[in-house]
C-alpha cells in the first residue's frame, strides 16, 4: 500500500476474504485541500467489520484505486461519515470522519462490499487513465515505486489519492 501510494487497503484486495481494512492517513487529512495534508505524521487506522453509520453530504471528489492502477475518476462520496468497527483487539471503535479519511473509509468499505470505484462510475471505461509520474515527467524517475521507497512521505501535494 505505501509502495504504491496508497492510503487504504481491504483485505479481498490481496485475496483474503475478511471485512478488515487498514487506512493511513496524513495528519490534516480532516481537509480534502492536499495542501493540508502532512506524510510526515501519519494515523493509521486497523478496522474489522467496519459500517457506515452515518453519511454527510455528498461532494464530488477525485479517487483512484490500487486494485485499478493508473485510473483515476470523480465519484461522489460524503464529506462527513461515522464508522462503527471493532479494532483487531477486538474493542469497539466509533469513528467520526471528514476529508480525505472519510473518503477512504468508504473507498475501502465498498471493497469489503464487493464493489470498485469503477462501479461508482459505470465502469473502468469512464475512468480517466494516468500515467504515471515517471512517464510522463522524466525528473519523477525517483518516484517510481521501488521495493524500499516509503512512497507515502513522498507523496507530493495533489496527488490523487488511491486506496
Ligand atoms: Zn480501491
Amino acid at each position: 500500500m505505501r509502495r504504491a501510494n496508497g492510503v487504504g487497503l481491504a483485505a479481498p484486495q490481496v485475496g483474503v476474504q475478511l471485512r478488515i481494512v487498514v487506512i493511513e492517513v496524513p495528519a490534516g487529512h480532516e481537509s480534502h485541500d492536499h495542501t493540508h495534508w502532512d506524510w510526515n505524521s501519519t494515523q493509521i487506522f486497523r478496522l474489522v467489520n467496519p459500517m457506515i453509520t452515518y453519511l454527510g453530504e455528498y461532494a464530488d471528489l477525485r479517487e483512484g484505486c490500487l486494485s485499478l492502477p493508473g485510473f483515476t475518476t470523480t465519484v461522489p462520496r460524503a464529506g462527513c461519515v461515522s464508522v462503527k468497527a471493532t479494532r483487531l483487539d477486538g474493542t469497539p471503535l466509533r469513528i467520526d470522519a471528514r476529508g480525505l479519511l472519510a473518503q477512504a473509509l468508504q473507498h475501502e468499505i465498498d471493497h469489503l462490499d464487493g464493489r470498485l470505484v469503477s462501479d461508482r462510475v459505470g465502469s473502468i471505461l469512464a475512468m480517466r487513465q494516468v500515467p504515471p509520474p515517471w512517464i510522463t515527467n522524466p525528473t519523477e524517475q525517483s518516484r517510481r515505486p521501488t521495493e524500499t521507497t516509503p512512497s507515502l512521505k513522498d507523496q507530493k501535494p495533489g496527488s490523487i489519492p488511491s486506496a
